[in-house]
């Protein structure tokens, strides 16, 4: 997730919040400060609801982030990299690198979050017993009960168990623990997830239909999230096992077909693109450096009159950097983007010099062989077109 904000490191992890929490802090916080202070003590002064309603806002979103770095720091201490955590408008996300080598610190990574949301329950409801023994006023105590019970309810739902809720691996933790098989836990735990969604979705129907309370409209968009998640997840869990030990240079097309920036368009058109069956091809200098893309498409954009006279190298399309990919990537990690870049086709290069190029086709191909029990071996059926 694409960090807006970056609120500074904690213990070298960069932390940041997502755009969509503002937006959850200005609502949390006029919530506090209209309903539930005023709700739960009467009396006070308007700036007094306005200004307690920022500390507890900023208290809340304090209590989400211990969570994730709970999550962070016992992943970081199975060796696993953590890239970021960012708080979004659901909460928060501990981006990790890799995988715990074993069920149990699997199962400590996730149960960890919702502990430490539900150890800050235990502490704020304290506080509003310990706050209201000493007669300390009453919006001091509202303020913590309500943070008691928003970090209960958090850890509570966090606990359900389907993905991609921290419940969810813990279940995918300990079916893999039982049984051994990682990957079948993950699926399991997936349709859980999706199973999960769809409750969610049923009660928040039933709750803006049969009690009129609009707020079950929250229910409903939390179980559509955790629905499309959880089938991603199971999605990629799937890809996972189909794709283990394969990589983008077992599946790309090598020598890739490709055109050179000198080339006029008509040369090219005559010489290299009316005899492959491609509609995308790589240009490539006169060194052999990869230097951005042609398609078919947009070559026809250029006028009839011109095409003798333009070179590649005038209308080529740059290549983002980012899309270029290492043939010793793996492919699963290589196929996401791949599937939802515009083009659905990546050059495959070491160095800036072109080892083949990869299509959202090629990745089909091989979990379809994958199902058969096979893996894909190099295509060497294109050939690099004579400059
Ligand atoms: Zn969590």
């Amino acid at each position: 997730m694409r960090q807006t904000v970056r609120l500074g490191r904690f213990a070298g992890i960069p932390i940041g919040v997502h755009w969509s929490v503002l937006v959850i802090m200005l609502l949390l916080v006029q919530g506090l400060a209209m309903v539930v202070l005023p709700g739960g003590s009467a009396g006070y002064p308007a700036a007094g609801y306005w200004s307690v309603a920022v500390i507890v806002a900023v208290v809340f979103l304090a209590a989400l982030l211990a969570h994730e770095l709970a999550h962070a720091l016992v992943a970081r201490h199975y060796g696993i990299r953590v890239r970021a955590i960012t708080l979004w408008l659901l909460g928060g996300v501990a981006e990790l690198d890799g995988e715990a080598p074993h069920a149990r610190g699997d199962l400590l990574i996730a149960v960890v979050g919702p502990l430490v949301s539900l150890a800050g329950a235990g502490v704020f409801a304290a506080g509003a017993a310990a706050a209201h023994a000493w007669g300390a006023g009453s919006l001091i105590v509202t303020a913590l009960s309500w943070l008691a019970v928003v970090n209960a309810t958090i850890g509570v739902f966090n606990l359900l168990p389907g993905t991609p809720l921290d419940g969810g691996r813990v279940l995918a933790a300990a079916l893999w623990w039982r049984s051994g098989d990682r990957a079948a836990a993950r699926r399991t735990a997936g349709r859980a997830g999706v199973l999960l969604g769809g409750l969610l979705i049923g009660f928040g129907l039933l709750e803006v239909f049969f009690i009129a309370n609009v707020g079950g409209l929250w229910l409903v968009l939390l179980g559509w999230f955790l629905r499309s998640a959880a089938r991603a997840e199971a999605t990629e869990a799937g890809l996972r096992t189909a794709l283990a030990g394969v990589r983008t240079g077992d599946v790309m097309t090598t020598p890739a077909v490709c055109g050179y920036t000198h080339q006029t368009i008509n040369n090219f058109v005559i010489d290299v693109a009316c005899r492959y069956p491609y509609r995308i091809f790589p240009v490539l200098d006169l060194d052999g450096r990869l230097t951005g893309l042609v398609s078919l498409t947009r070559l026809g954009r250029v006028p009839v009159g011109d095409r003798d006279r333009r070179r590649l190298g005038d209308v080529q399309a740059p290549i983002d950097p980012g899309s270029v990919l290492d043939p010793g990537t793996p492919l699963v990690d290589a196929a996401p983007a791949l599937l939802a870049g515009d083009h659905r086709w990546a050059p495959v290069a070491v160095d800036g010099r072109l080892s083949g190029v990869i299509t959202a086709g090629d990745v089909a191909r091989a979990v379809e062989l994958a199902t058969l029990g096979s893996t894909p071996r190099r295509s060497d059926h294109g050939v690099i077109a004579s400059p």
